[in-house]
């Protein structure tokens, strides 16, 4: 979110339209995102695809900072265009993403998730930090990750700020 300074002094939040960079790499392309996936994210993401002709793409959700739901009915129409004959990978989801792949597994159905960050808080200072975990290992091998992260202000054992087997549901086996 970014912040604005309205003409009568008052502070307004204002989302990003959703806006992209790609990046050539062997073999495909990375792109990375920014902004709000919301009601405007539609017409970038036809215009995007529209202009996608690499097999291997790798989708870089580190800067995407707001979810709606008109956004991600659009981000699953995307997917779904996008997926056949590709070979998809989300990196870097930040928590938002997350909980939105939670609660609608058909955003990674055929994407898979390298990457994400989980925000934890110290018990004993409260500070707040958000780390990066490999997806690709075991949930076991996540929660054990997990397990380890320490406060970078007073190196005391952090805990992540949902239920770790909410935020790990992606990794359950899928029925
Ligand atoms: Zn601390």
């Amino acid at each position: 979110m970014e912040c604005a300074l309205r003409t009568d002094g008052q502070l307004s939040l204002e989302n990003r339209l959703l806006n992209y960079t790609l990046h050539p790499k062997d073999p495909g392309l990375s792109i990375d995102f920014r902004g709000a996936v919301d009601e405007r994210a539609a017409s970038v993401l036809t215009e995007l695809l529209a202009r996608l002709n690499a097999q291997d793409v790798v989708l870089n959700m580190q800067l995407v900072e707001y979810f709606n739901s008109l956004g991600i009915r659009a981000w699953a129409g995307f997917i779904k265009q996008l997926a056949p004959g590709r070979t998809l990978a989300y990196t870097h989801c930040p928590p938002d993403f997350i909980n939105q792949i939670n609660m609608m597994p058909l955003l990674a159905q055929s994407v898979s998730i390298l990457s994400f960050a989980a925000e934890f808080i110290c018990p004993d200072c409260n500070h707040s930090q958000r780390e990066s975990f490999d997806a690709t290992q075991s949930k076991a091998g996540i929660l054990a990750a997990f397990e380890k992260v320490s406060c970078s202000h007073c190196a005391a054992g952090m805990f992540p700020d949902e239920d770790p087997e909410t935020i790990l549901y992606f990794k359950n086996p899928k029925i």
